[in-house]
């Protein structure tokens, strides 16, 4: 069974820049909510039910279960693997680290340019989805946006940054804004030089 993980941070840790409340209702109802959905396909298949939620998602398409739980488990598997990995970045605030931004500066030729056009990903997605930074099958960085729960797990890609576009994520402070979510995202991130 999956399992919420322990929030590292009180609700109001991320004020101003995400207020207590989104943040309550993202972990407690949202989060909580895919685990539940999650648990419910993944109990009837006994055989992938104890693999970790990346295990899971690497490879649920290819597995012969019907296409109907294919698809839940992409959606509530996806939804628990991103929320999981979001509160992991905005607990520990180290991310990206040293080792990171050193790629991440190779990559895209500085840590501005970066932001930049991890920011125009995140605004130019329509409807809900989130903006992610991978490292694809080639080991090499890239940005995209995925549409709805979508992981980058499903393609076999591995997240090294992550951020929620859903409405959602952002809408009791911002409500249309979400120009200006993105950009004090970037706030909470204290590490970043
Ligand atoms: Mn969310």
């Amino acid at each position: 069974m999956f399992q919420l993980p322990k929030l590292e941070f009180e609700y109001n840790a991320l004020e101003p820049y995400i207020d207590a409340r989104t943040m309550e209702i993202h972990y407690t109802k949202h989060h909580q909510t895919y685990v539940d959905n999650l648990n419910a396909v993944v109990e009837k298949y006994p055989d992938i039910a104890s693999l970790s939620i990346q295990e899971l998602l690497t490879t649920v398409m290819t597995t012969a279960i019907p296409d109907t739980d294919k698809l839940k488990i992409k959606n509530f598997g996806g939804g628990h693997a991103n929320h999981s990995f979001f509160w992991s970045i905005l607990g520990n605030k180290k991310i990206p680290n040293q080792v990171l931004i050193k790629r991440i500066t190779e990559s895209f030729d500085s840590l501005d340019n970066f932001k930049n056009l991890f920011t125009q990903h995140a605004l130019s997605l329509f409807g809900s989805g989130w903006v992610w930074l991978v490292e694809n099958k080639e080991k090499a960085l890239e940005i995209y946006t995925l549409p709805n729960q979508d992981s980058p797990y499903l393609q076999g890609h591995t997240p090294l940054l992550g951020l929620d576009l859903w409405e959602h994520a952002y809408y009791l402070t911002y409500q249309n804004k979400r120009k200006d979510y993105v950009a004090n995202w970037w706030n909470i991130l204290t590490e970043l030089p």
